[in-house]
């Protein structure tokens, strides 16, 4: 079984295989819960897919403005090549609002290194890596002002007046849909869907007692507020809510109508 979402991780397998423990913890849960099952397409693929659709009904709350968890430390994935034309199109204002360039010639390399690694990251990305853990940022994060990271593939997206559905096609899939989880059989023949949430289904990738938008209860915590003192200013509401977008746009308007529709049942 694989963290679907993370099969393009920079370290591959290191982070995209589930241990035996949590594949054994997910196959008993899958079983034990209610699910929709359905044909979901993610990128123009279709996959057969089984949804913990309560999940879904989990309060939320997107307030990224506001947050300052750093959720974007480093590249979860390799980028499609799709991005990747994307970025050496709009070069000039990915350096403008990360200085990639700038930051690899004061580490002592080339420009051109730079280029070369975002060329054929397959191959090797050690500069990308150095920077990462120089500005302990991924790749792609910049900081709008003295405390909020933002996305710079995102953010180029939404000047040239992108659509989400379209944002989300350019953007890695898991920066998309993320904390949302997804684990997959090792041929992808069938897809599970979940969040993380509270010890039940402890298997997910991500911690969920880290997770603000979807952890109330750690964003009343000193903890969180050490970091984030004015706290989080919108309202929780379920996933669908806050979510729906991103589901349409992900996978499908088909499977947001379903898991809506089993969730008023
Ligand atoms: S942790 Fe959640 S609320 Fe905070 S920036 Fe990341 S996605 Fe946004
Ligand atoms: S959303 Fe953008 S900045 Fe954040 S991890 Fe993904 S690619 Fe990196």
């Amino acid at each position: 079984m694989n963290y679907f979402l993370f099969l393009n991780h920079p370290k591959g397998e290191e982070v995209y295989k589930v241990n035996e423990e949590n594949e054994k913890a997910a196959r008993k849960y899958f079983k034990t819960i209610p699910v929709l099952e359905t044909e979901i397409e993610i990128q123009g693929k279709k996959y057969k897919s089984i949804i913990d659709y309560e999940m879904f009904d989990k309060p939320s709350n997107f307030d990224c403005f506001n947050c300052n968890i750093n959720c974007c430390a480093d590249s979860p994935s390799k980028l499609s090549k799709k991005t990747k034309k994307f970025l050496f199109d709009n070069m000039d204002e990915f350096e403008e609002i990360t200085s990639n360039i700038e930051i690899t010639e004061e580490m002592g390399y080339e420009s051109s290194d730079i280029l070369e690694n975002l060329k054929n990251e397959k191959e090797s990305r050690e500069i990308i890596s150095e920077i990462e853990e120089e500005t302990e940022m991924c790749f792609y994060a910049y900081k709008k002002d003295n405390k909020t990271t933002l996305c710079s593939i995102h953010s180029i997206c939404l000047g040239k007046g992108m659509t989400g559905k379209e944002i989300s096609d350019i953007k890695p899939l898991v920066c998309s849909l993320w904390p949302i989880e997804i684990l997959s059989e090792d041929d992808n023949s069938l897809l599970y869907i979940t969040l993380p949430d509270d010890f039940t289904n402890s298997f997910t990738i991500e911690d969920y007692y880290q997770i603000p938008c979807l952890n109330e209860e750690f964003v009343s915590s000193a903890l969180f507020r050490r970091k984030n003192p004015e706290g989080f200013s919108e309202e929780y509401k379920p996933v669908i809510e806050t979510y729906k977008d991103t589901i349409i746009n992900c996978l499908g308007k088909n499977v947001y109508e379903k898991i809506k529709e089993k969730l008023k049942e």
